[in-house]
């Protein structure tokens, strides 16, 4: 089996191509760097990525929280997680890394806010 991928650590988007018998890498060609190279055996195995999306607020000075994971998830989790935070609400005042939404979906991964809400009237 062959697999291309497109580096997402560094600007340069190194186009990866993977030579695979199942799972099993026989040959990455395209990487300029261990770190490439690195990123390409996890995406085929287990690939991950970061969440940011935002959270309804109660009680705040505007109606919506921009929120992240404080680590990455199995990429097969993400709409599971996003569907999990549709039914959460987060209560004003709400400080910068405040933890939202504690070991989601029982992944040991927390949802924290990217930035502060003030208490406020935001119907
Ligand atoms: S393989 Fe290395 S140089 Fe190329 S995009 Fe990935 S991190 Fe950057």
């Amino acid at each position: 089996m062959r697999k291309n991928l497109t580096c997402i650590i560094c600007p340069l988007s190194c186009q990866i191509r993977l030579s695979c018998v199942d799972k099993d890498i026989k040959r990455i060609e395209g990487a300029l760097c261990s770190k490439g190279r690195r990123y390409a055996e996890k995406e085929l195995h287990c690939p991950t990525r970061s969440l940011t999306t935002t959270l309804e607020v109660i009680g705040g000075e505007q109606r919506l929280v921009s929120v992240k994971s404080d680590q990455e998830l199995p990429r097969e989790l993400l709409m599971p997680v996003m569907r999990q935070l549709a039914k959460l609400k987060a209560q004003a005042p709400i400080k910068i890394g405040q933890v939202l939404a504690a070991d989601i979906l029982d992944t040991g991964v927390n949802i924290v806010a990217t930035r502060p809400v003030s208490k406020g009237d935001n119907r």
